[in-house]
């Protein structure tokens, strides 16, 4: 699991659904560095184009859109799994920062709870809410969408040809154009991307608990060792795509999977540090 961030003066609090909510100062920062070079291309295509050109937002105002829409649906993804955490009789609380959201439990209810261990199925239940959420709000902007006629796109060839997403006309306004491009982007493609079975990605923890379902002996070893493989496919696929920052990323992931593997494999399957 990861750490909490630590706290700093500058985080921004609040509440919501009862749920506390703390936002980092590099929550901000990580989104601006993620949101510029999409920002760039944004400005640049409503620059060139006649239909776009008097009402293009301009880069520092596309950067803002991207900031917000991140903010939002990372919210949204913790959201979802604290309501199931709640929904299972725990409290949670939920910090965004500079590697996304989590969602914590609060330890104190957690003893106080029904003093049992989650079920497999509830851990899972927990995991899938976040990415799940996510994609429902996109299958509702893109039902919107397309009722009115508009073109959209997840970016997912896989998606986007089998369901014809994108034909159909252009969203008239370049805000609100870029900000479904945002939306759909991050609420699909990063859900997905989240669904991968890597640690401590939310796909490694419902991996985790499906081995352990199936093959209680072996079901850690053996999800951390699909952990490290998938980690490292990726991060190569990501590399001859050019997709510098997501190649370290992943590749980062499955480097410290694999290091957890072999802490695990040294200690004969003990208990893990998680
Ligand atoms: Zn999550």
């Amino acid at each position: 699991m990861l750490a909490e961030p630590q706290r700093t003066p500058y985080d921004f609090h609040f509440q919501l659904f009862g749920f506390d909510i703390r936002v980092s100062p590099f929550f901000w920062l990580a989104g601006a560095i993620l949101g510029w070079n999409w920002a760039i291309m944004w400005d640049d295509i409503f620059h060139r184009s006649p239909d776009f050109q008097d009402s293009n937002p301009g880069q520092g105002p596309l950067l803002l859109i991207w900031i917000a829409v991140m903010f939002f649906s990372i919210l949204l993804h913790e959201l979802g799994h604290a309501f199931v955490i709640r929904h299972y009789g725990r409290d949670a609380r939920i910090v965004l920062y500079h590697f996304g959201g989590l969602a914590i439990e609060d330890s104190a209810s957690s003893f106080s709870g029904l003093g049992r261990h989650r079920t497999p199925q509830e851990q899972i239940a927990i995991s899938a809410a976040g990415p799940g959420i996510e994609l429902v709000l996109a299958a509702f902007i893109i039902l919107l969408a397309k009722g009115q006629g508009y073109a959209v796109w997840t970016g997912i060839e896989l998606i986007d040809e089998p369901l014809g997403l994108r034909e159909g006309r252009f969203i008239g306004s370049a805000p609100l154009l870029a900000a479904v491009d945002a939306l759909l982007f991050v609420n699909v493609f990063w859900a997905l991307m989240n669904l991968l079975p890597v640690y401590p990605l939310d796909g490694g923890q419902i991996s985790r608990e499906l081995f352990t379902l199936y093959a209680a002996r072996d079901g850690i070893k053996n999800s951390l060792l699909l952990s490290v493989i998938t980690g490292a496919a990726v991060a190569v696929y990501c590399l001859t795509r050019e997709q510098t920052m997501a190649a370290i990323m992943f590749g980062m992931l499955a480097f410290s999977s694999f290091q957890i593997l072999q802490a695990y494999s040294g200690r004969g399957g003990g208990f893990g540090p998680w």
